[in-house]
């Protein structure tokens, strides 16, 4: 499958699980939170109703408080209809059974408000009937006294007055009981709910007030007077309020009584039903949070798992066939190209994978290709190496021929030359006509100009032949300068050309170099700043600086002139053999141009190097530096002095071998060491002087470096393995280079001298000097220890 569909599907799948978790979650969320408003609706229902019981009994008890009563209930329906939009099928019931249970509720309160009141306006109505008529009763009880006075005083009909005096003593007692009969319509009874307690009362009551009516309509009709009949009327109506009103009452009664049941019933039922419903939405509440809480648990394992098998299918699918592929690329690329890296399916990797092995083909064809075409240019090349060492031993023989050749032939015209200029000379001392002595000048001045390329020719050649060797001594540089500067002071004064020399503190002291070869060197700047300045100064500077080299200081010469300059494209050849910055030098101001090559191959024997800086028509400026020869090799002064001190008393007998491929090298130390009587073997290289050790036991070997196949350093790093400690020879090296390194590598190869080509009497007798103190040393050594 392809890289980007697995990721696609990962992609896919993440969002679906996703979209199914915050789904769930926001449902579950939603539920909670439906339950929380639904619960906080019950607890107002729930509180509301309380106030609806407890504001009905408060009711019922003083009949104050209606108003809170019925807006509680109010509130209660709007709550009950809000929470009935969001509710299931059973809960819907429950709350229709609930709203009809308020109206029932309200309107049961409404039928109790209405006969409180009625019931206590009939009370108030009664009552004032009652009072009404005890006004009424007084006044009668004073008109039969009256009427019992006048009777009494007019001596009335004795029934008659027996019937007054009967009505006087029953009115009060009418009076009496209708007061007993009012007080017995108390609210209390009722309140209290005790009907029967009532009824007796008020019948007993009833009873009374009723007897003394009898009595008093029954002596009314014997009185006969009208006043009193209509008191009885009157009082027959108050009777028949207060039965009507006690019928009321009991009336009232049952119904407040019922409607209190009733009221009690509903309240109990509606807060058992609120009741119910708070545990169902807690209960559901409860359930939604734990399926949220699930949701989450699943959610989390989900992509915990998801997860974890993404990974395993991309490290299966991906990670782990490119780390293969990486490993490929390193064994490619480490060479192993017929490495193929296993293909499958369609995917990137695969398509990659593909393309590698394609790449990995080219490679290896490619590969071959390249390996035939080295082995056809190896060949070629050790056909052309073997040729061109043909050609460089050829060379080398030539060069060396050519060396000879010139030295020979410089030395051979050098003579007749000098008789030429010598008799050049003698000639001008004779009498001469003019064209005869400008003749003979110019013989003279071509002869010197001759002499000049032949001795610089020589010296030259005698450089790049190895043969110019530097002979070291203690050189006071001041006095070099000024010795070499003396030469120029004429020419100087005539042109009008100032001089400046320079000498830093360090240069006083005396240096361990070639006086001549320094003074050569000098010379020739001098001569060249001299011969290119018309006009302004010259300046010559010594100076040192130390560059943390093996080596010691740099010894710093600088020649610096106003003079013509040099062109800056003609600069470095200037420093090559016959090489003149302008063609037209030579006629102008002479010369070989030879003196520049011979500066740079003297001031590369002293250990340094020269420079050139130059601005045209403004002047130039000649810089080289070498080095203090006592810092990197003291020997040569060293060998002066021990040459001169020290004894020899070497034995004739001594085993000498000198290892040298140079045959004239050979020569001169094998005729330097017969003068101390010692006949050295020869060993023409490395390979040839292993060979002759091991046949023979030698005590002294002198080890040139350079040699070709087996050179010095390897020739004596074998012979100290092949040998014991005791049967190994004291080894002194011989070395054109005097610098430091090649002497810390004879020591490291296990050397014990060190000689500086090109050898000399002194060199070589203070060589065997230290070879005797050796061993002495060694036979000290070796007696103490036998001794021990
Ligand atoms: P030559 O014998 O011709 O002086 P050199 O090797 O000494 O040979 O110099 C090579 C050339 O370098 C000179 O011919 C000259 O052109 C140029 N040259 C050397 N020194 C100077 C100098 N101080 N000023 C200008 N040109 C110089």
């Amino acid at each position: 499958m392809r890289i980007s569909t697995k990721l696609s599907i990962a992609f896919i799948g993440t969002l679906l699980a996703f979209i199914v978790f915050v789904g769930l979650s926001r449902y579950s969320i939603g539920e909670v939170r439906k339950q929380e408003r639904r619960l906080s609706q019950l607890s107002i229902i729930s509180q509301e109703l309380s106030n609806v019981i407890i504001g009905s009994r408060i009711f019922q008890d003083r009949m104050v408080g209606e108003r809170n009563v019925e807006e509680s209930l109010q509130v209660t329906k709007e709550a009950l209809e809000a929470i009935l939009e969001d509710a299931d099928a059973v809960e819907q019931k429950s709350i229709r059974d609930m709203l009809w249970r308020v109206d029932e509720f309200s309107n049961v309160f409404t039928r109790l408000i209405q006969s409180k009141r009625f019931l206590d306006s009939l009370d108030r109505d009664v009552r004032e009937g009652v009072v009404r008529f005890g006004v009424d009763s007084l006044e009668t009880q004073e008109r039969l006294n009256v009427l019992q006075r006048d009777m009494q005083a007019n001596g009335a009909d004795p029934s008659v007055l027996e019937a007054t005096e009967a009505a006087i003593a029953a009115n009060p007692m009418v009076w009496g009981w209708l007061n007993r009969a009012v007080s017995v319509i108390d609210r209390d009874l009722l309140l209290e709910n005790n009907l029967t307690r009532f009824q007796e009362n008020f019948e007993l009551a009833r009873r009374g007030y009723e007897r003394g009516f009898s009595r008093l309509r029954k002596n009314a009709k014997l009185i006969g007077d009208a006043e009193l009949v209509r008191y009885l009327s009157t009082l027959e109506s108050v009777m028949h309020d207060l039965r009507v009103v006690s019928i009321e009452i009991s009336v009232a009664a049952k119904v407040e009584g019922d409607s209190t049941d009733i009221l009690e019933s509903h309240g109990v039922q509606l807060r058992e039903m609120v009741k119910r419903l708070v545990e169902r939405s807690e209960a559901d509440a409860l359930q939604h949070t734990a399926s949220l809480n699930r949701i989450y648990w699943i959610m989390a394992a989900v992509l915990l798992i998801g997860g974890a098998g993404l990974t395993f299918w991309f490290s299966v699918g991906i990670s782990r066939p490119l780390s293969q592929l990486s490993t490929s690329f390193t064994e490619i690329a480490s060479g192993n190209f017929n490495l193929r890296v296993p293909v499958e399916g369609n995917s990137e990797i695969d398509n990659l994978a593909r393309v590698f092995n394609d790449m990995t083909d080219q490679l290896r064809q490619s590969y071959a290709e390249v390996e035939e075409k080295v082995r056809k240019r190896t060949n070629e090349l050790q056909l052309a190496t073997v040729r061109s060492k043909k050609l460089a031993d050829a060379a080398h023989e030539a060069n060396l021929a050519k060396s000879a050749f010139l030295a020979t032939m410089s030395h051979e015209i050098r003579t007749p030359l000098n008789s030429i200029i010598g008799f050049s000379e003698m000639l001008q001392e004779t009498e001469l006509d003019e064209e005869q002595r400008s003749d003979l000048e110019a013989i003279a001045s071509a002869g010197a100009l001759l002499l000049e390329l032949i001795n610089d020719i020589l010296d030259l050649s005698k450089i790049e032949a190895g043969k110019a060797n530097l002979n070291l001594t203690e050189v006071d540089l001041q006095e070099t300068v000024q010795e070499v500067t003396s030469l120029f002071r004429p020419t100087l004064e005539r042109k009008g050309i100032a001089l400046s020399i320079e000498l830093s503190e360090a240069m006083q002291a005396p240096i361990h170099t070639d006086r001549t070869r320094l003074q050569q060197v000098l010379n020739n700047l001098m001569s060249n700043a001299v011969k290119f300045t018309e006009t302004g100064s010259i300046q010559l500077k010594a100076w040192t600086e130390d560059h943390d080299e093996d080596d010691g200081p740099r010894y710093y010469i600088s020649v610096t002139d106003s003079g013509v300059g040099i062109p800056e494209n003609k600069l470095e050849g200037v420093f090559h053999a016959f090489t003149q910055a302008d063609s037209s030098t030579t006629r102008k101001y002479g010369g070989t141009g030879l003196g520049l090559a011979i500066c740079r191959r003297i001031v590369a024997l002293m250990g340094g190097e020269i420079t050139a800086t130059s601005t045209e028509g403004r002047g130039s400026s000649f810089n080289f530096y070498f080095r203090d020869f006592w810092t990197t090799d003291g020997i040569a002064v060293e060998n002066e002095l021990i040459s001169k001190t020290t004894a020899l008393r070497l034995s004739s007998d001594l085993s000498v071998l000198v290892v040298e491929d140079d045959p004239t090298n050979f020569k001169l130390i094998d005729k330097i060491l017969a003068r101390f009587q010692l006949h050295p073997d020869w060993a023409k290289n490395g390979a040839d002087a292993v060979m002759r050790v091991e046949r023979h036991r030698y005590d002294l070997i002198f080890m040139d470096l350079q040699m070709p196949e087996v050179d010095g350093i390897e020739a004596t790093l074998t012979i100290r393995r092949k040998l014991g400690v005791s049967d190994r020879p004291y080894i002194a090296a011989l070395t054109a280079n005097a610098l430091k390194d090649s002497r810390s590598a004879c020591v490291d190869a296990g050397m014990q001298d060190f000689i500086t080509k090109p050898v000399s009497r002194d060199a070589i007798r203070a060589a065997l000097v230290r070879y005797q103190d050796y061993c002495e040393i060694r036979h000290r050594a070796d007696s103490l220890g036998d001794k021990l």
